[in-house]
């Protein structure tokens, strides 16, 4: 980055389920990087992969980086000077850029098949070597590649990694980082269905819009050398780069939902305060000094230098997020109290959203905040009540939940005529008599034997507090025989 180049960032979420909270970290350092330096943050979609992104998820990403303050300055739903923001609707430029590279030798086409590079992968596995390509089509002369084009036979483009030399980049956290070329993979860069990979797509665009710091996680560092060779091929200046260190769950493993809620929305509905959660996730990864440990953004603004940034694996332990929340909202006034339970809890919306579930389910409206809090509730209390039916056994109830996890989170849509219908063929499946399988899922999900239709509560709920109460039944006492 040369001196005079405006500080310019980016985060650069998929927009694949829900809205993670390793998206707002990654945003809360990018985001003070470039208001500390009167900059700009870009927030890019990065949706190539057209078979797993979904329109509603980037409509998500708006909503929580606004919930939490990160506010951005260009991006799809604001534009900019370096549109457009969508992924997707950049092909062109990078087929362009694609292009370049072969025509410079700096990549190749490979119109090897699916079935070659599986049998190559297996026999490196059986020889215990290196996975990766083995070059087989770098070589091919320029006729043979139009004959092959000609044929129509399904190609895709690879990077030319020159193997004989050290790749070396210079991250502002962890110093240098070096690696031999021979560790790198000639990195595929447009897809047989035409698309580009993240590599070529991320790096070409991050020069097109002028991005001048990339602060990532650190998931991207083994990415990295790959995209200094892009950024040389093309005769680019590389940005500073900046690897953050992964979240992790209390066992220090990557965070995963498998152990943690790792939505947005699941902390925003369990009540934690926007501002106790970016000082909670700014102090994952920094701190502010002389054990302060609640901070504004502005705050951390006055002292924050990339540099300063911890390696050890941050553990996004709920326990302290709690703590942090606590004194956020011992800070609140009495309207300011009131102001949040009206405009966040009791909202419009969810109200409505519950009107279908008991308006022929009262005789008066004193029963409603007994029979509908867990609506509102975070961990449901399960003592007396009969989880495991009389015909089966704690074991196969827990395979029963494990199974059942794992389809609610492959459900595209979280609507309840996916789930019902979800339910169903699971319950076919697994050859449950409705009565053992529906009843211990409306217990686990609402704690009543009582609640409204199941479907149309679970969507209501939210897949993220479904997700966490299965799980809360898993990992509890609750399943005891
Ligand atoms: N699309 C990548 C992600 O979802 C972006 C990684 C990067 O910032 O380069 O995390």
């Amino acid at each position: 980055m040369s001196d005079t180049q405006k500080v310019r960032v980016r985060v650069a979420p998929s927009p694949t389920g829900d809205p993670h909270v390793g998206t707002a970290y990654v945003t809360l350092f990018n985001y003070i990087l470039a208001k500390q330096a009167g900059g700009e943050l870009v927030l890019r979609i990065e949706d190539t992969d057209q078979s797993r992104a979904r329109a509603s998820s980037e409509q998500q990403i708006y909503e929580s980086l606004s919930w939490l303050g990160l506010e951005w300055d260009e991006g799809p739903d604001k534009g900019g000077d370096y549109g457009p923001y969508r992924q997707s609707e950049r092909k062109s430029i990078h087929l362009e850029h694609s292009e370049q590279l072969l025509k410079t030798g700096h990549a190749y086409r490979c119109f090897c098949t699916p079935e070659r590079l599986a049998k190559l992968r297996e026999q490196q596995r059986a020889e215990g070597k290196m996975l990766g390509y083995d070059g087989h089509c770098r070589s091919l002369s320029v006729e043979e590649v139009e004959q092959k084009m000609k044929e129509g036979v399904p190609s895709v483009v690879r990077l030319k990694v020159p193997k004989d030399r050290v790749t070396q980049f210079d991250d502002a956290i962890r110093g240098s980082i070096e690696i031999k070329n021979t560790q790198l993979d000639d990195q595929v860069l447009i897809k047989s269905d035409g698309f580009p990979t993240y590599h070529l797509a991320n790096v070409v665009d991050d020069h097109l819009m002028k991005i001048s710091h990339v602060i990532r996680a650190e998931e991207w560092i083994s990415s990295t050398p790959k995209h200094v060779l892009l950024y040389k091929a093309f005769g680019w200046e590389t940005p500073v780069f900046a690897h953050v260190p992964l979240l992790r769950n209390l066992d220090k493993s990557k965070i995963s939902k498998r152990k943690n809620p790792v939505s947005l929305n699941y902390y925003k509905r369990k009540g934690i305060l926007p501002e106790a959660m970016v000082n909670f996730l700014a102090l994952m990864g920094w701190s502010y000094g002389d054990d302060q440990e609640v901070f504004s953004p502005e705050q951390m603004m006055e002292k924050f230098k990339l540099k300063d940034i911890h390696l050890g694996g941050p553990v996004f332990d709920v326990v302290k997020l709690k703590h942090i929340n606590q004194q956020y909202m011992q800070k609140l006034d009495s309207k300011g109290f009131s102001h949040y339970l009206r405009d966040k809890v009791f909202t419009q919306d969810y109200l409505e959203s519950l009107f279908p579930l008991f308006k022929d389910r009262l005789e008066c409206f004193e029963q409603f905040v007994d029979r509908s809090s867990f609506f509102f509730n975070g961990g449901l209390d399960y003592e007396g009540l009969p989880l495991i039916p009389k015909s089966k056994d704690a074991k196969e109830m827990r395979t029963m939940i494990k199974g059942l996890i794992e389809e609610l989170d492959d459900l595209y849509e979280w609507k309840a005529d996916a789930i019902q219908n979800l339910l169903n063929t699971y319950r076919e499946k697994i050859e449950w008599k409705p009565r053992d399988f529906f009843m211990p899922i409306r217990l686990m999900a609402t704690g009543r034997k009582d609640s409204p239709p199941l479907a149309e509560s679970l969507e209501v709920i939210g897949r993220e507090m479904v997700r966490f109460r299965l799980r809360d039944v898993l990992n509890g006492a609750h399943l005891k025989p």
